[in-house]
């Protein structure tokens, strides 16, 4: 957790209690063998990576999953001891930190696995290894049909510990399935080669994402690797039965009464239709919260709605309100999350910036201190 700078107004809150609520909702979806791993990578998608693996790790995920070496550093160095596995590709020196940190590794070229070798004699041990692949992602992964006895053989070479095989779905979200069946169709074939020429199976088979485990109880395998849901977004708009865990807040810092026609912000973008007050609150692009919003979306003050008008700078956003309604410095503003009965939803962020709630989370800077609630 980044501490809180005394003072600082603008934080986002982490419900530790949510974060249990959803990875629990996993588990049950899941059979008592199957394994949780915990996508932390992205500082687990911006709300904090050491914070999050710890709680899920006691709420009944037994892996983690990072994206680079240094975010699994990151996790050792604060003192987790469960198994993580890097998704990316690594460097040399990447490897050498996997190494040294226990961290397993993905492969799916052979230069990269003479690399690990290398790393793992200069260490005197073995070092534990994914294979991926690529059953119609088209981004890494050895394909699907090139799988065959030489692999085997650099597999089963003593410096590897060939722990499991994996791929990725390309859209389990989509409710047609008919990719997703392409797919599995394909790991599936790549199961069976393995246990017909190697004889066995590497312990851990594992292709399914927070869409997936969720849509295709065929695909959880002997592990998930859940992202979005451990904290509780989906693609969908309507999450159901997943708790958010992140709540952006601010305060009003400054609040005056202009009269109609005053404009607002950088570009004169707004101009008041009716007398109103105006509230600056301490929030900008350069916390995460993205210009391409002015004009365009509401936050929520004392239970309400109100929209954010002129151009949102770097820092500082304006809200407008009637006059009718009160609103004072010091007032909370909740600009992901809820305030009583209303909702700021991340997704609605996203619709309006025509992304995915992932690029929001991942994209609220480190200025925006998370807090632990
Ligand atoms: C990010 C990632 C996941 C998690 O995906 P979600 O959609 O967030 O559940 C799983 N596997 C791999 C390889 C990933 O890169």
């Amino acid at each position: 957790m980044s501490p809180v700078l005394p003072g600082r107004q603008t934080y986002a809150e982490i419900d530790r209690n949510a974060i249990t609520h959803n990875v629990q909702y996993f588990r049950n979806l899941l059979a008592p063998e199957t394994q949780l791993m915990a996508v932390v990578k992205a500082d687990a998608y911006g709300h904090g990576a050491v914070h999050v693996a710890k709680v899920a790790l006691e709420s009944g995920a037994t892996w983690l999953g990072v994206a680079i070496a240094e975010e699994g550093v990151e996790l050792r160095n604060n003192g987790i001891t469960a198994p993580i596995l890097i998704f990316g590709t690594s460097t040399r020196e990447q490897i050498g930190m996997a190494g040294e940190f226990d961290l397993d590794l993905v492969v799916f070229d052979r230069e990269h696995v003479s690399h690990v070798v290398e790393v793992a004699r200069a260490l005197g041990r073995p070092l534990t290894v994914h294979l991926k692949v690529d059953t119609g992602m088209g981004r890494v992964g050895l394909q699907w049909h090139d799988l065959n006895g030489d692999w085997l053989s650099l597999l089963t070479q003593p410096e590897i510990h060939w722990r499991g095989l994996m791929s990725h779905f390309a859209e389990a979200d989509n409710p047609e399935g008919e990719w997703t069946r392409v797919q599995m169709t394909r790991f599936l074939d790549v199961i069976e080669w393995i246990r017909i020429h190697h004889g066995t199976l590497p312990p851990l088979l594992h292709i399914a994402n927070t869409a997936a485990t969720l849509r295709y109880p065929g695909t959880h395998f002997t592990m998930v690797r859940i992202g979005l849901g451990i904290y509780g977004l989906r693609k969908t708009p309507e999450p159901d039965g997943l708790r958010p865990v992140l709540t952006l807040r601010s305060r009003v810092v400054f609040v005056k009464r202009v009269p109609k026609g005053y404009y607002v912000g950088y570009g004169r973008t707004f101009q008041t239709p009716r007398e109103s007050w105006l509230a600056t609150v301490p929030i900008g692009y350069a916390d995460g919260y993205r210009r391409g919003l002015s004009n365009k979306v509401d936050v929520i003050i004392r239970g309400s709605r109100y929209p954010v008008v002129g151009r949102i700078s770097m820092d500082q956003i304006v809200v407008a309100l009637p006059i009718d309604d009160e609103v004072s410095v010091g007032d909370v503003v909740t600009l992901i999350g809820r305030d009583g009965s209303e909702v700021v939803s991340a997704n609605e962020l996203a619709e309006t910036l025509d992304t995915i709630s992932y690029e929001i989370m991942t994209g609220l800077s480190k200025r925006v201190p998370r807090v632990d609630s």
